[in-house]
């Protein structure tokens, strides 16, 4: 399955033949007369109406994300968290269960563990890696199956073909975040996943300039979706975001394979650092779920994790010592990133609950950026010095 680089072309102006799509900065669409007005209005004719029902450059970016994923339709929201939220609210309702992994982005657990009991849905939280894992979570309520691959912080995976198996058997709908590969490296629908959504903020931006989310699948999922959430609720993406994710998305695949190549090189020396316990990354020979990995990840990704044998005080110490890397939460920017989870990200939980949760005290997150290797790796080993 290859990647849909295709998509570095640029749609054409029909305006003034501008190479890069101008950008609508409108909120409202003028109609010639009130028959077109009315037929907008009745879906009759394809024109737009007002930008929180659509708009040129989000269209733009909704039409390449759907065919970067391998999905029938897309919907842009404003963030990663909207189109997150979003999702879920549009698919279920009052009575619905559903099962989420237990390691999930922390504003995703928040909202599946506190936000949806207000609606009435209830969640079952699970560990599960295979369809086998998962099933006896499944009920007769169950409307949903969540959950990320990799999963943060130990970037271990969930075999996709094996749970979307179950979840076909049983009738109920698989939900994944792609956020940690971007569409360049994994593909779940071409696994037999439903639906995906993506914090857009990361990779498909790449800049660090923006926020925002998007939701990928069949056109009987994205169709009543669109009309129930992304009009109602109104949290769409501004015109001049979608302009530049659609900037983005051009150069992800190169941005990724450089990031990519300089995270390998990266992790091998840093799993031979006498200051450090442990790696993880997929592109190990010591990363314990190679074997799915090569079912469903057209490359290892970018992100590392790794643990300080000196813990707390080490992170600490390597979080004011870095230079060319930028400390920040936030991954997938062209620029490297590292922060210290224990005192920063999930300093709130107790120590106890971080620990079972993988968090350890000496856990540190580092999204590789496309610097020079060597540049990277020497603030990297005079920091750990
Ligand atoms: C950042 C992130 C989100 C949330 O996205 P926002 O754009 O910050 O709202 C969701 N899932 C994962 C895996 C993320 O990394």
């Amino acid at each position: 399955m290859k990647y849909n680089s295709n998509l570095v072309k640029v749609n054409k102006d029909p305006g003034h033949g501008s190479h890069i799509s101008p950008v609508y900065m409108t909120s409202t669409f003028v109609f010639d007369n009130a028959e077109i007005g009315a037929k907008r209005f009745a879906g009759e004719d394809p024109g737009f109406m007002y930008s929180r029902l659509g708009n040129p450059n989000v269209r733009e970016l909704e039409e390449k994300v759907a065919a970067l994923e391998f999905g029938e339709g897309c919907l842009a929201f404003s963030s990663g968290m909207a189109a997150i939220t979003g999702c879920l609210l549009g698919l279920l309702q009052a009575g619905d269960h559903v099962v989420a992994h237990t390691a999930l982005y922390g504003a995703t657990h928040a909202f599946l563990s506190k936000t949806v009991k207000k609606f009435g849905i209830d969640v079952t939280f699970a560990p599960f890696k295979t369809g086998e894992e998962l099933e006896p979570h499944v009920t007769d309520r169950t409307k949903v199956i969540y959950f990320e691959t990799p999963s943060n912080p130990t970037l271990s995976l969930v075999d996709m073909t094996s749970v979307a198996a179950v979840a076909k058997q049983k009738g109920v709908l698989t939900v994944v975040d792609n956020t940690f590969l971007s569409p360049y490296l994994q593909n779940p629908i071409r696994c037999g996943i439903d639906i995906v959504v993506h914090s857009a903020t990361k990779y498909l931006s790449g800049h660090g300039y923006l926020i925002g989310g998007l939701v990928i699948s069949r056109k009987d999922i994205i169709d009543p979706m669109r009309k129930e959430v992304q009009k109602t609720m109104g949290a769409n993406l501004a015109p001049m975001d979608a302009w530049l994710l659609s900037q983005g998305i051009r150069t992800l695949h190169v941005r990724l394979d450089r990031a990519q190549e300089n995270a390998q090189i990266l992790a091998e020396r840093l799993e031979n650092h006498k200051a450090i316990e442990r790696v993880y990354f997929p592109g190990l020979s010591s990363f314990e779920d190679k074997q799915i990995m090569e079912k469903q990840m057209r490359g290892p990704g970018a992100m590392i994790s790794f643990v300080l044998k000196e813990g707390y005080e080490a992170g600490v110490t390597l979080m004011n010592s870095v230079n060319l890397c930028t400390l920040a939460v936030s991954l997938g920017d062209v620029g490297t990133l590292i922060q210290h989870p224990a005192s920063m990200t999930h300093a709130i939980i107790p120590k106890e609950e971080r620990e079972q949760a993988g968090i350890h005290d000496g856990l540190v997150r580092f999204s590789v950026g496309i610097e020079d290797v060597e540049d990277i790796w020497n603030d990297l080993e005079s920091a750990l010095g």
